[in-house]
């Protein structure tokens, strides 16, 4: 099947980039590489490259066609896109709140575009949005359901709320399928070694524990120590960047085999995604120091705002619905295949 993965040259998209490669699919990248890295895509994933933005009609209809120049002589050259899954999108929670307007105009206005596009024809072709765990907000409890109310508390969850809602409204009135994927701590690295994440600035915890049991930084700031958990320090439900890539796979398919059945799909499909299981930042240091057999420098500091005590994901909806079972479930696993890419990534 032919699709369009908008942000493939980023963390996630580059990672399912390689999941459908991998199940026969033929993918194209469409991506603005403001955050992402195209030699990923030209060297180590070797598929076709748009670089532009999704909110450029001209540029997404050419590629929906088949007609866009980078097409030519690829296997989309001409043909028709069956499927988009929907990455591109800015994701540092700091930033959204000092500049809202880059994350409503990029993660709402630009797919905003995208589906009118998507609906455009006379059979709208289905989506797989990434969503996040930052669409609930402050949990009332955990493990979270996907029933659990949303009420995000900063713009990126915002916007990336805000999204959903347009797939269900698009849905219903324009039977758009969709798939909407909430993501809790995505973490790790394709056990191969050539893809991983590499972010500037680099925000999440467990590349900052690498970066600094690997000497790029000098110490690590540890956000809080007394939030209300057994050790103070904040509890994540971390879940492997390959497993979530899996789920989207199977996401994809669940979809097309509801609509090859003409069944109706009158909303989107909602699954959370995470491992159940939630570690604090305590013991994700401990975990890292042994799987590397370094020692790390780390104070603590004030807490971060916006940061929830516990984030753990009840995913077994997408369990039983998609049949996933995530590979790498453990901790340790995730830190080693993270570190494996790291020392290859940033070795001096
Ligand atoms: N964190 C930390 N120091 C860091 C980065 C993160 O203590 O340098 C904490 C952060 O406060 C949160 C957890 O680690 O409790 C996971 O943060 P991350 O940014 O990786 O993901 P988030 O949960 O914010 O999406």
């Amino acid at each position: 099947m032919r699709i369009l993965v908008t942000g493939g040259a980023g963390y996630i998209g580059s990672h399912c980039v390689r999941a459908l490669d991998q199940a026969g699919h033929q993918v194209v990248v469409l991506d603005n590489l403001v955050y992402g890295h195209a030699e990923i895509i030209e060297q180590v994933l070797g598929v076709p490259l748009v670089v532009g933005q999704v909110g450029d009609r001209e540029v997404l209809e050419a590629i929906l066609r088949g007609r866009h120049p980078n097409l030519i002589g690829t296997a989309h050259e001409s043909k028709p896109i069956e499927a988009v899954l929907h990455f591109a999108a800015y994701a540092y929670v700091g930033e959204s709140v000092s500049d809202p307007a880059k994350y409503y105009r990029n993660n709402l206005g630009d797919t905003l575009c995208l589906l009118e596009a998507l609906v455009a024809s006379k059979r709208p072709i289905p989506i797989v949005f990434s969503s996040t765990c930052a669409t609930y907000g402050v949990p009332q409890e955990v493990p979270m359901t996907e029933f659990h109310p949303q009420a995000p508390i900063n713009p990126y969850g915002r916007s990336k709320w805000m999204v959903e809602h347009l797939l269900k409204d698009f849905s219903a009135a324009y039977g758009l399928p969709s798939v909407i994927f909430r993501y809790f701590n995505a973490a790790g690295a394709d056990p191969a070694g050539d893809l991983g994440e590499d972010h500037d600035p680099e925000t999440h915890l467990i590349p900052r524990v690498l970066d600094v049991m690997s000497g790029r930084e000098p110490y690590l700031q540890i956000f809080g120590d007394d939030y209300p958990t057994p050790d103070g320090t904040c509890i994540r439900d971390y879940i492997h960047v390959c497993d979530l890539a899996d789920a989207h796979v199977l996401g994809l398919e669940r979809l097309l085999r509801l609509r090859e059945r003409e069944e109706p799909i009158g909303a989107p499909l909602i699954y959370n995604l995470g491992n159940g299981t939630g570690y604090s930042v305590q013991q994700v240091i401990e975990t890292a120091k042994s799987v590397t057999g370094r020692g790390l420098l780390a104070h603590v500091a004030k807490r971060r705002e916006g940061d929830p005590a516990q984030l753990v994901a009840s995913a077994d909806k997408a369990r039983q619905e998609l049949g996933w079972r995530p590979r790498y479930p453990e901790l340790s696993t995730i830190i080693d295949h993270a570190w494996q890419w790291h020392q290859r990534r940033f070795q001096r």
